[in-house]
Parts: C-alpha cells; structure tokens; sequence
C-alpha cells in the first residue's frame, strides 16, 4: 500500500495544457490532435480553441475511446488591452452553460465583423480577398488571422502564413483590426462563474505584466503560462518568480496549431511540472466537482 501511495505521489505526468483544432483555427480534428497527443505519449492535455467550446465534445469522446489521456475542457479567450495581446485561458469550465455559451457567440460575432473590416483594408493595398473565399477556409469556426493569412498564401499575395503575419495582419502591420473584446477581468469572472480556472496566457509578451496582475489576481486568476512555446530560459525564471509572487500556478503548453510554414513547438514539446498539473486538479475539485464527475476526470 505504501508503494502504491509513493507511486500516485511520485507519478510524473506528460502534458500539454494549450493547443488548438479546427473548431478555431488550428489544423488538426479534435480527434485527430488527441489521437497525435496520445502517439506522443501524453497523459493530460487540453484544446483552449479561441472563442468556442464545439471541439470539446468530441475530443472527450475520443480521449474516453483511448482511456489512458484524460482531457482537460479549455479555452481561450483574447482580450481588450490597448496595444497588447492579452490572451486568457480557461480550464475545466462548464461547456453547456448556456450564458457562457452566449458570450462566445457574442465575442465570434465580432470576430466576423473584423474579419471583414481586414478584407477591406487587404483590398486598398490591392490584395482582392473574397469573404466566401474566408468562409471556405473557416467553415463554422470562428474567423482568426490564421484563416486570413491562409487565403492570402492561397490567392498568391504572399508565399507562407507566416509572411501574411509579418507583412500585413500582425499586430503593428497595415491590415491589424482589433476586434471588439471583453477586458482581462470580465473574461477572468466570465470563467470564473462557469466553475473554470483562469490562467494568463503566453504573458512574456505584455510590457505592462506587472501592473496588470495584482488587479487580475483580485478578480480571481488562479495560474498563469511560464513554460510556453519557445520561451527563453531567462524569461521562464522571470514568469516563474511572478507567478511566486502572486501565487498563481505556473503552467503551459506548446499553443500547437499545426499551421504549415509557421514556426511551432509540437504537441508535447513544452515541459510542464507534474506539481502544477495536481494543483490544477486539486483546484478543479473545489471549482468545478460536477465536471470531474460527469467526464471522470481524474489524474
Ligand atoms: P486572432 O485571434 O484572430 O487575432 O489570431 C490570433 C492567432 O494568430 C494566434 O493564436 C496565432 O495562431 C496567430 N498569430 C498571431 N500573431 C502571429 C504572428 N506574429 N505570427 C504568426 N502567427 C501569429
Ligand atoms: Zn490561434
Ligand atoms: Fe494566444
Ligand atoms: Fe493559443
């Protein structure tokens, strides 16, 4: 028994809590990136497509089919800080509540409306992109850059997505729209109230960080990203000393989307500590117990 006991403790978990399919604007199925997650020998992950929950479903079914991966339901969310990217997550939340599910459609609806004020602005520098054409791309997932970057490399404007990005629709570049979005707190509460865990982002990008968190950490944000992507060593021990500081849990992920052409970190390829998975578990059992019960996620 005692063995057993160790071993539970001792247990080291492989996991990637960020990555994205079709249902945004990713490439992989919900299916398929699980079954990629599992190949890679993952024990815990979850998909945080932008905007919407409709991946949610189906990569639980195909976890359940697997048995060893448990999924985490996630999400994320960007939101409304001028002249920054700030992206906020949310883990183990309520798919079905009906006014969770209301925000999202509100927040894809301006989605759609900046995606068309971007075809305009790509359309006065000469680069006619038709909006069935986006809509082909995106099919009823929610409009992002990457769709638009996609339909640029396809109508021969630029050779590679990750051109369409630094020419044109990065933040800074002649096409950026912003889109109309709720701010840090409200998606923060907004998670909250459907029994989610909120964490902060890929936050090493966001100048004003430090003065942004002792008011996120107020309204409720309980981890934040440290191990991400392709973070530098220097910037991990700098995130991982503010999320000390603030007692937030460090977590991360890859932000996997299996774009071609793009530089990405692959499924799996980001350590996160088996320590900040159990809290994050631990959290979720105060949070959100119905959820655990309902879809057995355990550790
Ligand atoms: P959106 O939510 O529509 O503003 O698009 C955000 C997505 O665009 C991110 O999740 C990334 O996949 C991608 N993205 C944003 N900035 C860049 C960039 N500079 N280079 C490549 N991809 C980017
Ligand atoms: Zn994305
Ligand atoms: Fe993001
Ligand atoms: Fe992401």
């Amino acid at each position: 028994m005692k063995e057993f006991k160790e071993n539970i403790l001792n247990k080291s978990f492989k996991s990637d809590l960020h990555m994205h399919t079709t249902a945004s604007d990713g490439v992989l199925s919900p299916a398929e990136l699980v079954d990629l997650a599992f190949k890679r020998g993952l024990d815990i992950i979850s998909i945080t497509d932008h905007d919407t929950v409709a991946g949610i479903l189906p990569a639980l079914e195909k976890a359940r089919s697997l048995k060893t991966i448990t999924l985490i339901p996630g999400i994320e969310i960007n939101t409304d800080v001028p002249g920054a990217e700030v992206h906020m997550l949310g883990y183990f939340i309520d798919f079905n509540n009906k006014e969770f599910l209301n925000s999202l459609g509100e927040l894809r609806d301006s989605r759609n409306v900046r995606a068309r004020q971007m075809l305009e602005k790509l359309s006065s520098l000469g680069m006619k992109i038709e909006w069935e054409h986006l809509k082909r791309i995106a099919q009823d997932s929610p409009v992002g850059r990457p769709h638009v970057a996609q339909a640029l490399v396809e109508a021969g404007y630029v050779h590679s997505s990750q051109e369409a990005f630094d020419k044109f629709i990065g933040r800074n570049c002649p096409a950026y729209i912003e889109h109309k979005k709720m701010t840090p707190l409200e998606v923060v509460r907004l998670i909250i109230n459907v029994g989610g865990i909120p964490v902060l982002a890929h936050p090493d990008n966001i100048s004003s960080l430090e003065s942004l968190l002792p008011d996120l950490k107020a309204a409720g944000l309980m981890g934040m990203e440290v191990f991400y992507d392709s973070y530098s060593d220097s910037a991990i021990r700098r995130l991982l000393g503010l999320s000390l500081k603030y007692d937030l849990i460090p977590t991360g992920g890859s932000d996997y989307h299996g774009i071609k052409g793009h530089q990405e970190t692959m499924v799996g390829d980001v350590k996160v500590p088996p320590e900040s998975i159990r809290r994050l578990f631990k959290l979720a059992e105060k949070c959100n117990p119905i959820l655990l019960s309902t879809y057995n996620l355990t550790l």
